[in-house]
């Protein structure tokens, strides 16, 4: 599903560049479901963002089902987005003064489909992550553990099949992050969607199906997790 050959990223520090990716390369196939560990500052956001088409890399080669997206223009990778890929951050970053169901509506937006359909889509994503009942609810009357579950319905909303998760639960205590990685081994299991996941907890990495580790730019080992 993708496939990443001699990847590298240098940003702009300052008069300076620095090279924090160094010539990546992974295949990660349908199915799979990707834990992505390593130190902080060594590069998991900046390879995440690189495979979901937040960004561009200096050099290298992302192929995702078939399509080259390394080259493609920020207006192309927008498009590309919006129909492969949902994102989860770890802060949740809905908006403060929509509902549930709004929030989760509003990737639909750019889509063809009509109100009514972009409404029963939200619902549906709503009800899968099992908080139907709070769709008129703001963030700020869902505790975090709600919040990230509504990130989640708007982030398979559109029925991608990549799926990008960053520290998911960083910000959730035990019993909410547990929650959070059943609801994601279930979309992975039951729901056929491949994920890649940072986090920086080995009992979350535990969820996945293969764990990776980067170190200063560099992947280190690969090895099967506990599925
Ligand atoms: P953390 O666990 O703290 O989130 P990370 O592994 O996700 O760390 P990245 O955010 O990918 O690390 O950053 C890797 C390196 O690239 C760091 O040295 C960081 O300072 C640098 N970096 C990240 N984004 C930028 C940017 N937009 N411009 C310049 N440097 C950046
Ligand atoms: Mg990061």
């Amino acid at each position: 599903l993708v496939s990443i050959n001699h990847l590298t990223k240098t940003y702009q520090r300052g008069p300076e560049k620095v090279e924090v990716l160094h010539g990546i390369n992974l295949d990660i196939a349908k199915g799979d479901f990707v834990a992505l560990m390593g130190p902080s500052g060594s590069g998991k956001s900046t390879l995440l963002n690189l495979i979901g088409g937040l960004d561009n890399p200096s050099s290298g080669e992302i192929t995702i089902e078939g399509e080259r997206i390394d080259r493609m223009s920020p207006g192309q990778l927008s498009q590309w987005r919006s129909r492969h890929v949902g994102f989860v951050f770890q802060f949740y970053n809905l908006m403060p003064a929509l509902t549930a169901q709004k929030n989760v509506e509003l990737p639909l937006l750019l889509s063809p489909l009509g109100g009514a359909q972009r409404k029963r889509n939200a619902e549906i994503a709503l009800t899968l992550v099992g908080l139907a009942e709070r769709r008129s609810h703001r963030p700020n009357e869902l505790s975090g553990g709600q919040q990230q579950r509504v990130a989640i319905a708007r982030a398979i909303v559109s029925d991608p099949t990549l799926l990008i998760c960053d520290e998911p639960t960083g910000d959730l205590d035990r019993q909410s992050a547990e929650e959070i990685l059943n609801l994601l081994r279930l979309l992975n299991r039951e729901h056929g969607k491949t994920i890649v996941m940072v986090t920086h907890d080995p009992k979350a990495a535990e969820y996945a199906t293969h764990t990776l580790h980067l170190d200063k730019g560099t992947l280190v080992e690969q090895q099967p997790g506990a599925h």
